[in-house]
């Protein structure tokens, strides 16, 4: 395929205004971010939203608003989060699938974040791949580490994931593996024949780094402040969508176009398709 797909992760659950203060954070500010980052080139929106004091929640409300104000105004596909954020229930996290997005994100793993972690044991990630079958949402299979990739195949051999498969290769959170070239090369040589995969680099070095990964190797690009807020070493990013247009700039320099939220429904399988 000579287009690469472009995820935008708008907000995230960790990252505050006191990172960057041009955060998105109110319904109407994650569906205008969303909005703008397509227009830029990305054809995903990672969705994750807040409450009245600015804090993750995966509050049905919340996220129907979100998801509402964003299709009003884009075709953009929505991939809400079940990762939600750090102290969150299994049962929590899972709610916005309810709401039926074409995408949502499946953790592979129990993985430490910093001095915390996030669980994620076989039984829960069972329950989470059969919620989303049954509401005809495509997982994207995040992975933090390559045993999380070997969990996935149980998922896929159980029949609970069907294919074409989407994995998310999450690279450099404090506590899962590092971006390092091999590594990444490594992890995309286990994965089921025929998937697609996104990979993102935590942080501003990695994040970039981890673009000119994805087009060496053959897969997608995730950008924005849930990965990372800087622009360069020290120099905060303006918008999500700065992040957007560099990543769109490293695919073209490879001959690379930006997919259109169609040729992802299509390629994907999505419900929309
Ligand atoms: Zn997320």
């Amino acid at each position: 395929m000579d287009k690469i797909v472009i995820t935008c992760a708008v907000t995230g659950a960790e990252t505050t205004r006191q990172h960057n203060p041009n955060l998105p954070v109110t319904p109407e500010q994650i569906a205008d971010a969303a909005c703008d980052a397509r227009r830029a080139g990305a054809a995903v929106v990672h969705l994750h939203v807040r409450d009245e004091n600015e804090k993750p929640t995966q509050d049905l409300k919340v996220f129907r608003k979100a998801m509402e104000l964003i299709r009003k105004k884009s075709d953009i596909v929505i991939e809400v989060t079940t990762g939600g954020a750090v102290g969150m229930t299994p049962e929590e996290r899972l709610q916005p699938v309810k709401l039926e997005p074409e995408m949502a994100s499946l953790d592979c793993g129990t993985v430490n974040f910093g001095d915390e972690y996030i669980v994620n044991t076989l039984p829960i990630m069972r329950e989470f791949a059969s919620q989303m079958k049954r509401h005809g949402v495509r997982p994207t299979l995040e992975c933090f580490d390559l045993s999380h990739v070997y969990a996935s195949h149980v998922l896929i051999k159980e029949g609970l994931v069907e294919p074409p498969f989407h994995y998310g290769l999450v690279m450099n959170v404090p506590g899962g593996v590092r971006y390092e070239p091999d590594v990444l090369e490594l992890f995309v040589r286990k994965l089921p024949a025929g998937a697609f995969w996104t990979v993102m680099g935590i942080g501003g070095r990695a994040s970039v780094l981890a673009h000119y990964g994805a087009v060496a190797l053959g897969g997608f690009i995730r950008v924005g402040f849930e990965d990372n807020v800087y622009y360069s070493k020290g120099v905060l990013a303006q918008s999500n969508t700065q992040l957007v247009e560099r990543a769109v700039r490293v695919a073209r320099e490879a001959g690379l176009e930006p997919a259109q939220p169609g040729d992802v429904r299509k390629l994907l399988k999505l419900r929309g398709a």
